[in-house]
């Protein structure tokens, strides 16, 4: 589940390794460790002996930006990390965060808000796998592949014991503890569908199942709750009233944000937020993106730019600078220090192959791994050029099998699965 620091082991007494930055661990959970291996450890244990060009590679992965002079920043972004530090950041502070653009302060924004995550949350990076299991929607949003009026989709579902057997082998072969079930708004998965599929894979896997299903009725959700789903995946999108009227048709804001609401008293965890570079959208919009995200309890900000899809009214839009995702993944990271902010698969769309490495440099700690089935990934078309990497070396790193690997996430998450 988790990503750590990899150190090395100093010396060896009986049960117990000294790793190089001082800390002693058990040497229980491996096979015959010696003196200068490198290792990967959690919660007072040594879990993974790994080669020391495997160390480098994830130590560059977590390294940060060297922090910079301040000497050389306005006293205006001083003045601001203070107040992110208070806990008092106001809007007028992100819209500022939000438009820097001297490569200095840049670089100072992203290594402050790199050293918040670590202080905060350490070097955990939290992995999930993403499961899409069908591309139907009854829905018209203006930006998104999967439109109802797009009649150029290859459609597919997969069935309630296909998608059980998924889960199975992502999580009792592969190691995957935290899952996200995602579709269009496809109500050909009724409430005894949903349910059963919930059932079915907790009664298979102990999992976290996050869901990302859409606009349901709340009572759909209390009967999913009780199923033994733990998350939503449900994001507002904008927190600009008149712009989400305009890009989701028949659909208004407040409705999203009431269930929302609904759904976090009902004891689900919330992973919510909004696109990025919506036309018409403006820094204003995008502040209060991130203030309505603190405001819902968001866990999980996930934040994901707009990329045009074809066959859609928004097929010509234009990409936004990476640079603005970057500035929000850190801005979140200053209003929410404790917050999963995961690199999205659209980010890397546009950021390419060392986007991931420069959104946890500027204060991101969640991956989000595409897992579906190949025969069907190919037709998620949400938008065009989708990023995928097989993620093998991810798998190999951070993700553990047994009871101490599901103790550490319960430690993380706060919550028993
Ligand atoms: S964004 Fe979601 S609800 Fe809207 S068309 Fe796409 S899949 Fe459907």
């Amino acid at each position: 589940m988790c990503l750590t620091i990899p150190l090395k082991i100093k010396a060896i007494k009986k049960e117990m390794a000294e790793l190089s930055d001082g800390r002693k661990v058990s040497i229980a959970l491996i096979k015959s460790p010696r003196v200068g291996d490198w290792i990967l450890h959690t919660n007072g244990y040594l879990i993974k002996k790994i080669s020391s060009n495997e160390a480098d590679e994830i130590n560059k992965l977590l390294n940060s930006y060297s922090v910079a002079d301040s000497t050389k920043i306005s006293l205006r972004l001083v003045k601001t990390f203070e107040a992110a530090a208070r806990g008092n950041l106001k809007k007028a502070d992100i819209k500022y965060l939000l438009d820097l653009d001297r490569p200095i302060e840049l670089q100072a924004l992203y290594s402050e808000a790199n050293i918040i995550r670590k202080t905060n949350i350490k070097d955990h990076i939290c992995i999930h796998g993403l499961v899409e299991f069908s591309n139907h929607c009854c829905n018209n949003c203006h930006y998104c592949g999967l439109r109802r009026d797009n009649k150029k989709n290859n459609l597919f579902r997969m069935g309630i014991d296909e998608i059980i057997n998924v889960c199975d082998q992502i999580v009792n072969d592969r190691g995957y503890k935290i899952i996200v079930l995602q579709s269009g708004d496809d109500f050909w998965y009724d409430d005894d569908k949903l349910t059963a599929l919930v059932k079915g894979i907790k009664e298979k896997c102990r999992v976290f199942l996050y869901l990302s299903i859409g606009d349901r009725s709340l009572g759909t959700y209390r009967q999913l709750k009780r199923a033994g789903a733990n998350g939503v995946l449900y994001r507002f999108e904008t927190s600009n009233s008149e712009l989400y009227a305009k890009l989701h048709p028949g659909k208004i804001l407040k409705e999203r944000l009431d269930n929302l609401r609904a759904m976090e008293k009902m004891g689900f965890t919330i992973s919510t937020g909004s696109i990025i570079g919506l036309p018409g959208q403006t820094v204003d919009d995008l502040a209060n993106d991130i203030l309505l995200m603190k405001e819902l309890g968001a866990f999980m900000p996930s934040m994901g730019p707009l990329i045009p899809s074809q066959n859609t009214p928004l097929a010509q839009a234009k990409i936004i600078d990476f640079n603005l995702l970057l500035k929000m993944i850190a801005a979140v990271r200053l209003v929410m220090p404790t917050a999963r902010i995961p690199v999205t698969t659209a980010m890397e769309t546009i950021g390419g192959a060392d986007s991931r490495h420069q959104a946890f440099r500027a204060g991101a700690n969640s991956v989000m791994f595409n897992l579906t089935p190949d025969k069907y990934r190919k037709h998620y078309n949400i938008y065009d050029n989708k990023f995928y990497d097989k993620e093998k070396k991810y798998e190999h790193w951070a993700l553990f099998k047994g009871d101490l690997s599901y103790q550490m996430l319960e430690d993380e998450l706060k919550v028993k699965i």
